[in-house]
């Protein structure tokens, strides 16, 4: 794990360019980074009248970003919050009164879910654990890494129905109506949460929560870009298949080197095609660009269970841009999606 995430610490560092402060020739560029929210590392950059005014942003971001991981958290409970794992807990039982974000996230999740045909479901968290379990026994004892039973995985996705989510806006409860279905909300709760984190940011900045790139406009008033790099899907987190220019907008990496074990010989990664419940085989990575970082999350995770021609679909009706690599290293574009590349 601490190895995990010094390579994500290192790639997030690389992947926003430079070391801080960087001074130029009108603005210093500041830089923070912590790690343990959303299991990952996350990077603040960008320029600021002074050390204290940038400290004043990223500490905001973190108190921020550590309030949506403990709402979001489908593992652990804190102390007088009702968070999804309070909802998990409660399914079959009673509605929870929650805040206002986790019913705006879980609107959202609702429209990702319709808008994929069901591909990106929050609600087969029964799925999930079981690959989530199998995965963290597998890490930890890797000669006795297994797969999850078909047959547990077949009974868990009967109970994977959106439909048993009942979200109240005007109570602001969430009642889980069937007491096996369960929320996993790992698929867009990242991207989710950068996205109201950076509307609060001030222009120019860039704000990376584990790979989920935010930015809110060019590194410079001169309208110079950002430098972001997408990683190798063979290189072990140090080099990039690509460098992109970013001067605004969401750019986000599904990818099968992110959460993996490997069961006699093969790896099995985190992103499962809920129709066959297995690791999908489509691609290696899918990196999808768009101006919304939630939506960029849930469509990253989309077209990673998709064949090209139906992301593309999806990428037309949402006005984004993606990038994906299969098995081979072959690398497929969408409109537009060159014009960024850098390297
Ligand atoms: P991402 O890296 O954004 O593609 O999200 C992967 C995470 O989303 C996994 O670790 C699971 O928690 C969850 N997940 C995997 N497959 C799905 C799916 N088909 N629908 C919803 N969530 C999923
Ligand atoms: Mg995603």
């Amino acid at each position: 794990m601490a190895k995990r995430i010094l390579a994500l610490c290192l790639l997030a560092l690389l992947l926003t360019g430079c070391a801080a402060p960087t001074v130029q020739t009108k603005q210093t560029i500041y830089e923070a980074s912590f790690l343990s929210l959303f299991d990952t590392v996350t990077v603040v950059k960008g320029p600021a009248e002074s050390k204290a005014a940038f400290d004043e942003v990223a500490r905001t971001v973190q108190e921020d970003l550590t309030h949506y991981h403990q709402l979001f958290d489908v593992y652990n409970s804190y102390e007088g919050l009702n968070n999804l794992k309070t909802v998990n807990d409660m399914a079959g039982v009673a509605p929870v009164k929650v805040e206002k974000v986790v019913i705006d996230l879980l609107k959202d999740c609702r429209s990702y879910y319709e808008l994929s045909g069901g591909k990106v479901n929050v609600a087969m968290g029964g799925v999930l654990k079981l690959w989530h379990d199998a995965r963290s026994a597998g890490i930890n004892d890797p000669a006795n890494a297994k797969l999850p039973d078909m047959a547990d995985l077949q009974a868990a996705a009967e109970h994977s129905s959106f439909d048993a989510v009942v979200i109240d806006e005007v109570t602001s409860t969430v009642y889980i109506t069937d007491p096996l279905v369960q929320l996993d909300v790992g698929a867009v709760a990242k991207g989710w949460a950068a996205q109201r984190v950076a509307e609060k940011m001030p222009a120019n900045m860039l704000l990376s929560v584990g790979g989920n790139v935010c930015a809110t406009g060019p590194k410079t008033k001169n309208g110079d870009p950002w430098v972001i790099g997408v990683q190798n899907p063979e290189g072990a987190g140090d080099s990039y298949l690509h460098t992109l220019y970013v001067t605004g907008g969401s750019y986000v990496t599904s990818g099968d080197y992110q959460r993996a074990y490997v069961v006699e010989g093969k790896l099995y990664h985190h992103i499962i095609d809920p129709n066959t419940l297995m690791p999908s085989a489509y691609w290696r990575s899918v990196t999808v660009v768009c101006d919304d970082s939630g939506l960029a999350d849930a469509l990253s995770t989309a077209l990673f269970v998709l064949p090209r021609e139906e992301g593309q679909k999806l990428l037309d009706e949402c006005g984004a841009m993606a990038m994906w690599v299969d098995s081979q290293g072959g690398t497929y574009y969408s409109p537009g999606f060159e014009e960024i590349i850098r390297t």
